[in-house]
């Protein structure tokens, strides 16, 4: 047996692990239930994929969505890993079955209404199982925001296997939904392990929306280097590049209404260029890896800070300095609360908090990064020193109180 950093040397070709990924893998390879809350680009798939290779047996993963799956697979062949998907579209059932059969596969991708199912349970009956590794894992939790009813149904198989280890991993799982998480799938509350959620580099701030186009082609001056607009609608993206486009900086617009070609190429332009603004729909950025993103900018609010952070996760991934900046109006949180009348009941009370969540963010005094540092379970310094409100007006009080002292004390010492 290959010891994992050995693996993590020779086939991944990486120097060191990040961050908690040893802690994470160490845990799994002692055969430990675990969940791992990382965010997104911190290498949750390596947690997965080293034990997968160090232990006996082959990786089970459920997986939400066929696409994703699918780009998992082409990464870990890539790295040399033998993969494969169990779903209902693929053609080469037979095949991988035989693969598996024959312990030719490291890992084996399912969804989670497939795995759920009792044909998936006696297929895997006689085959070693490295380990259980449950990827976005909040899709387990009503309390999440993308609750899976299929996730849910988990359980008889991971149950089946007792000794074979759980790894669930999610980049956003609040307090609520983290429990939910170690109880659905039976991982005790020691198996919790969460990584470092702060990006020091990314400077936040949040101001009200009196024009929002005009503030946003201000913010743009100001910022050199490539960036991304969050608008809400496709409207709202075409009306802003129109707006934006007038005043000499490339401005290319990103939303499902677009046809595929003209989306590919909008896409490829931003990630080449060095000055370019992407004004998109939030279906813009998942799996794109542009580095050198130097502002986010948002032209209503998002759908939850979890979101928050993972749009403004886009910026600064290079470690430089960057921007990440949210317009909000009164507006947006009517509209978000009359939508959230329309789910289903079961769903409106977390949606609630979620968007309270939210308020609290856009709408407090004090450190912005505090409020979502905690808001991922850590406890963070009262203030960041590099957001708007650490930045603007505390400091300048706190300096002219200071000032008054200091003058009011030499006055004093003047006197006696
Ligand atoms: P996540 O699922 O947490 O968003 P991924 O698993 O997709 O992140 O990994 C993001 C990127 O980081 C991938 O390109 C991966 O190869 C790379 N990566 C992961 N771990 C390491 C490491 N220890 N050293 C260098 N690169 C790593
Ligand atoms: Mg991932």
């Amino acid at each position: 047996m290959t010891a994992p950093l050995a693996i993590l040397h020779d086939t991944f070709g990486f120097a060191a692990f990040r961050g908690v990924q040893e802690k994470v893998i160490d845990r799994v390879m002692a055969g430990r239930h675990t969940l791992a809350v990382m965010p997104t680009g911190a290498g949750k798939s390596l947690c997965y994929q080293v034990p997968a290779l160090a232990r006996t047996g082959t990786a089970i993963v459920i997986s939400p969505l066929i696409a994703l799956m699918h780009d998992q697979i082409r990464a870990a062949e890539g790295f040399g890993l033998r993969a494969a998907a169990l779903t209902s579209a693929d053609a080469n059932r037979e095949e991988t079955i035989a693969r598996l059969r024959a312990g030719e596969l490291d890992l084996l991708y399912a969804a989670p209404e497939r795995a759920s199912g009792d044909g998936f349970q006696s297929l895997l009956a006689r085959v070693p199982i490295a380990l259980f590794a449950i990827d976005e894992a909040h899709c387990v939790s009503e309390w999440g925001h993308d609750f899976r009813p299929d996730y849910r149904l988990l359980r008889p198989l991971l149950d089946s296997r007792p000794k074979v280890p759980r790894l669930a991993l999610t980049a956003t799982a609040d307090h609520h939904t983290r429990a939910d998480i170690l109880k659905q799938l039976g991982i005790p509350d020691d198996g919790l392990i969460v990584a470092g959620f702060d990006r020091p580099n990314i400077r936040y701030a949040i101001s009200p929306r009196t024009n929002g186009p005009k503030q946003i082609a201000e913010l743009i001056a100001a910022q050199p280097g490539p960036g991304i607009v969050y608008a809400p609608t496709r409207n709202a993206v075409e009306k802003l590049v129109e707006k934006l486009g007038a005043r000499g900086r490339p401005v290319r617009a990103y939303h499902a209404g677009l046809d595929p070609d003209t989306r590919r190429r909008n896409q490829a332009a931003f990630v080449e260029s060095e000055d370019m603004v992407i004004v998109a729909t939030v279906a813009f950025g998942m799996g794109i890896d542009k580095p050198d993103v130097r502002f986010v900018a948002h032209a209503g609010i998002p759908k939850s800070i979890e979101a928050y952070y993972q749009e403004t996760g886009r910026a600064g991934r290079d470690g430089d300095p960057a921007v990440a900046h949210l317009f909000w109006g009164a507006s947006d949180f009517a509209l978000a609360r009359q939508r959230i009348g329309e789910v289903e009941d079961s769903r409106q009370a977390g949606e609630r908090a979620r968007l309270d969540a939210l308020a609290r963010l856009v709408e407090t005094p004090g450190c912005r990064r505090a409020i979502l540092l905690r808001h991922f379970g850590e406890d963070p310094p009262e203030r960041c020193g590099n957001c708007d409100n650490c930045l603007s007006a505390p400091d300048v009080i706190d300096a002219t109180e200071l000032a008054r002292k200091l003058l009011s004390a030499v006055y004093r010492t003047g006197q006696s």
